[in-house]
């Protein structure tokens, strides 16, 4: 790097001599960053304001659309995610868009048919989409093959992932070393990919790594290649610099509000720290600045509740030490909780590497992580001396057959005979392309749809996201009352509430120079903890006796591969008076009054649905029931012979941990 210049106000600007090799970089606020942090819960009309800009900073590229936006917006935002980027293009016409795109998953959950695959990145590319960061969770590039030739003929940017994983604390050791990298770049390279990434999405590239892989990739392969490494464990700035040493052509950054935690890391930091170097960005300081305060003044105001800000600490220390993604890390603590067994927390973290060799050694990146994680809680769970993998989900059984591609090293044949026992499309895994045994589908998504949809981006949304897409187009076109949840909140109210809780903070709830009326004879009092602090707190409510009529759990709803918003408290059960009647719990379906072996559930969760009738008889280990927790299905099986005697629930019921699912006799 040459000597620094001297530093003056004009050197701030963009007016300053250019650099010999510029780092160029893709800015991530508007799609990864409120991603990570805000649970995707971005609105294009907070985009707006600071969409021109971003176009005038010169940017290589800006991430506005993929990963869960597709989902998120249609489902809790009541928007149009194709109209996003139309309306986004009007912004900001210099640079050019991104998106991520999951191969054949697309922006989904499951492999989709190569027909569907090939008209989504048309409409995509149609509708404004210029670079497709593609990655696929196994690595495999036979998932690749349909969207890379839709990329192409629409004259489109192809960038090809590689998702970097370990198998040691450091890159090395058995699959994950520095010729798996090399070798996946070159594979991608002869693919066509016009870039390659190398997809951090865990935050685990330490800096000396990070020099290692980008220094080879520059050495073997011609494309520009392009660093994303979240912040998550701490060290991406490090390994942006390191990476920057080694020659990488493009880095990933946010603008900082939208930075850092398990976001990426900031840009400002990196554009001083590259100033008057020969990597000098060139960027404009005053202008991001400017976007800046913006965004902070707002923008911000109306995602600060959504920030995950129960702990100081912006570093996950888990990554660093189990290299659990954090996402995954809370799913699998969720799940515990709900079963009554936070303390195997320790089994867990040791069973997980195993259960991941297992299974094929595989990357952890949605779905992967899901897939891996809750099949390691069901076997500490469930597995016994005798016998492991004793609950296998569903989606391990694909994965098994191969249904998501093929794993980095072969999964174990005991593990996958066992999962592929009366497997229903059979015992045999594949091991061709996954999506070559995927039946068109499409035109049956048309013809299901038709009426409601006006045109094809209305179809395709469909066909990927049947229940809530359909859902979406009935609010579109008005055949739906919008409901309340979805629609956007103002600039005031945000920050009305924001106020609201700081006063709350600051004991002043009440204002202090109204009079207080009198204490009546229904005052009741609590003390109140607040860390070191104590108080006796005095409640009446205004009116008469206050009553508890009932206290709900209340449970997120969120997609696989999202990042959980922080659930609101639930209230305290001690606050019911002794004066009110005791809340009724809800009526639990009555034990059925038949004789037999209870089939229970050993989790909580929704019946997806019974593989048996009132009459039917079983055998034991046969599946009566299939049970969705955590968005995996497991097949519980009889426990004993017999007689199906009594079905207590219904398909789609939602089930509590030792509710009776059955009866047998
Ligand atoms: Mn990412």
């Amino acid at each position: 790097m040459s000597d620094q210049v001297t530093m003056t106000e004009m050197n701030y600007g963009n007016d300053r001599p250019k650099a010999k090799n510029p780092v160029k970089v893709e800015d991530l606020s508007i799609r990864d960053g409120h991603q990570s942090l805000f649970a995707t819960r971005g609105r294009t009309e907070d985009m707006i304001p600071v969409a021109e800009m971003l176009d005038e900073v010169g940017f290589w590229a800006i991430e506005t659309w993929g990963g869960a936006t597709f989902d998120t917006m249609h489902r809790f935002l009541n928007e149009d995610p194709w109209e996003r980027l139309r309306t986004l293009k009007r912004y900001m016409k210099k640079t050019p868009f991104s998106m991520l795109l999951r191969a054949q998953n697309l922006v989904g959950y499951r492999n989709y048919a190569d027909d569907l695959a090939k008209v989504f990145v048309e409409r995509a590319a149609e509708n404004g989409m210029d670079v497709f960061r593609t990655f696929d969770a196994l690595n495999d590039y036979r998932n690749f093959e349909t969207v890379v030739k839709a990329i192409k003929a629409c004259g489109k940017h192809f960038q090809g992932c590689i998702c970097y994983t370990l198998t040691a604390p450091r890159l090395g050791g058995e699959v994950y070393n520095l010729d798996y990298y090399v070798n996946k770049g070159k594979d991608l390279e002869s693919m066509g990919a016009d870039s390659i990434c190398v997809k951090d999405m865990a935050g685990l590239i330490a800096p000396y790594d990070a020099y290692a892989v980008i220094k080879a990739l520059k050495e073997n392969v011609k494309v520009p290649i392009n660093l994303h490494s979240h912040f998550t464990s701490g060290m991406s700035p490090m390994s942006h610099l390191k990476a920057i040493e080694a020659g990488v052509d493009i880095v990933d950054t946010c603008m900082s509000p939208y930075a850092y935690r398990t976001s990426h890391a900031a840009l400002e930091p990196l554009v001083m720290g590259l100033l008057g170097t020969n990597r000098d960005t060139g960027f404009d300081i005053k202008l991001l600045a400017k976007i800046n305060e913006t965004l902070e003044k707002e923008v911000m105001p109306k995602y600060r509740h959504l920030l995950d800000d129960t702990k100081l600490s912006i570093i996950d220390i888990n990554v660093l030490l189990h290299q659990t993604p954090g996402g995954m890390l809370s799913n699998l603590v969720n799940q515990l909780r709900e079963m009554d067994a936070l303390d195997k927390i320790d089994e867990v973290y040791k069973e997980l590497p195993r259960v991941r060799k297992e299974l094929g050694q595989i990357p952890l990146v949605t779905p992967t992580s899901q897939i891996v994680g809750i099949q390691t809680v069901n076997n500490v769970l469930f597995d016994d001396e005798k016998e492991r993998y004793k609950m296998i989900t569903a989606q391990v059984k694909d994965l098994c057959y191969g249904l998501y591609g093929k794993t980095a090293v072969p999964i174990d044949t005991e593990v996958q005979k066992k999962a592929l026992k009366g497997y229903a499309r059979g015992e045999d895994p594949i091991s061709c392309r996954p999506a070559e045994v995927l039946e068109p589908e499409l035109e049956k998504a048309q013809e299901e749809i038709k009426g409601l949809a006006a045109d094809i981006d209305d179809e395709v949304l469909y066909a990927i996201y049947p229940v809530t897409g359909k859902k979406f187009l009935k609010w579109k076109y008005g055949k739906e009352a919008v409901p309340d949840e979805v629609k956007p909140i103002s600039l005031e109210d945000a920050k009305a509430k924001l106020e609201l809780v700081a006063k709350a903070w600051a004991g002043n709830v009440v204002e202090k120079n109204k009079e207080a009326p009198d204490k009546g004879e229904n005052l009741r009092t609590f003390n109140v903890f607040m860390g070191e602090d104590y108080f006796e707190v005095g409640v009446e409510e205004v009116g008469g006796t206050p009553m508890v009529n009932y206290i709900q759990q209340i449970q997120a709803q969120i997609p696989a591969g999202m990042p959980a918003a922080p659930v609101a408290p639930v209230a305290a059960p001690a606050a019911a008076p002794a004066a009110a009647k005791p809340a009724a719990p809800a009526a639990a379906p009555k034990p059925a009054a038949v004789d037999g072996t209870p089939l229970t559930a050993p989790m909580p969760g929704m019946i997806v649905k019974y593989e048996k009738n009132v009459g039917d008889s079983v055998s034991e280990g046969e599946t009566v029931v299939v049970l969705e927790a955590m968005k995996m299905e497991n097949a519980l099986p009889a426990p004993v012979s017999g007689e199906i005697k009594a079905i207590n629930f219904g398909n789609g019921d939602s089930v509590a941990k030792n509710d009776v699912l059955c009866v047998i006799g």
